[in-house]
C-alpha cells in the first residue's frame, strides 16, 4: 500500500490546516476547514483535488469553511454525529467506532469529548498517524469548554493507548506557551526540559512544532501524566487519583 501524503500549512492566527492524500486513488481529505481559501491554495500548489472533508468538532476555526470548500470542490463532508445541530453542511454523520477511508487507507473514528462534547479524532492505525483536532496539543490539551475533567482524561487515555511511534497532528501552534506552563508544574522532568529547548529553537527559526509523537508527549505533556507520582506530588495532590490531578493541572493552565 502506498504511503499517505500530508500537506500542513498555517491558517487564521494559529491553526494548522492539513490535507491528506492517498496517491494510489487520488482521494484527498481536508482535515477541518479553518479557512477554505488556504485549503484551496494548498491543494492547488500540490496539484491535489480535495474529495473529502473530515471535521473534528463544530468550532468556527474547524468547520467554518465547510460550505465554501464544498462549494468549490464538491467534497463529501464527514462530521461528528454528536454535532448534528451545529455543523453544516455535512453529508455523513460519524461517531465512535466508525471508519472513514482514503482509497485503501482506513482511519478509525474515536470519540474524544472534553474540549467540546462532539469532538472526534481520526486515527490511521496502519500508518501510525492521527489527526487529533483540539483534543491533544503538543505539551497541552484543549480547554474544557463543554466537558468535565473526567471526560477529557478518558479521551486522552484513549489516545495514550496508541503505539508510541504514532505521529500526532494537532490543530494549533500553541506549543511554546504550553511548554512554559508545563515547566511550571513539572520543572524537574528532564524530557520536558530538553523538549522545551528544542521548541524554542524551532520557533526561533519560524518552524512548526507540529506534528509531535505520542512517545514524546507521554514523557513530557503534563495532561498525559496526571497518574504519575511526580506530577501529583508537584501539584500538591500526592494521594489523589488521576482525574483530580488532571483537573488541578487544567485549572492551573486556565489561570496561567
Ligand atoms: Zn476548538
Ligand atoms: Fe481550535
Amino acid at each position: 500500500m502506498s504511503k499517505l501524503e500530508i500537506r500542513q500549512f498555517s491558517c487564521l492566527s494559529d491553526n494548522y490546516g492539513f490535507l491528506v492524500r492517498d496517491p494510489a486513488s487520488g482521494e484527498t481529505a481536508a482535515i477541518d476547514t479553518p479557512d477554505a481559501d488556504a485549503y484551496l491554495a494548498a491543494a492547488n500548489e500540490a496539484g491535489w483535488t480535495i474529495t473529502q472533508i473530515w471535521n473534528t468538532h463544530h468550532h468556527f476555526d474547524h468547520a467554518g469553511g465547510n460550505a465554501a470548500l464544498k462549494a468549490a470542490t464538491g467534497a463529501v463532508i464527514y462530521a461528528p454525529k454528536y454535532d448534528q445541530h451545529r455543523i453544516e453542511p455535512a453529508d455523513h454523520w460519524i461517531g465512535d467506532g466508525d471508519q472513514v477511508r482514503l482509497g485503501d487507507h482506513i482511519a478509525d473514528v474515536i470519540y474524544t469529548p472534553g474540549h467540546t462534547m462532539g469532538h472526534i479524532v481520526y486515527h490511521f492505525a496502519g500508518q501510525k498517524i492521527a489527526f487529533v483536532g483540539d483534543t491533544l496539543f503538543a505539551l497541552g490539551c484543549g480547554r474544557l469548554f463543554e466537558g468535565t475533567p473526567q471526560n477529557m482524561w478518558d479521551s486522552l487515555s484513549k489516545l495514550r493507548a496508541w503505539p508510541d511511534e504514532t505521529v500526532l497532528y494537532c490543530a494549533h501552534e500553541y506549543t511554546q506557551a504550553n511548554a512554559a506552563f508545563a515547566l511550571s508544574v513539572d520543572p524537574d522532568n528532564p524530557e520536558l526540559r530538553s523538549y522545551a529547548i528544542d521548541i524554542d529553537q524551532r520557533r526561533a527559526k519560524g518552524l512548526a512544532t507540529v506534528p509531535t509523537t505520542l512517545e514524546r508527549e507521554k514523557a513530557a505533556n503534563p495532561f498525559l501524566r496526571p497518574d504519575t507520582s511526580e506530577l501529583a506530588k508537584s501539584v500538591g495532590l500526592s494521594d489523589a487519583g488521576p482525574v483530580e490531578v488532571f483537573a488541578e493541572v487544567r485549572a492551573r493552565k486556565d489561570r496561567f
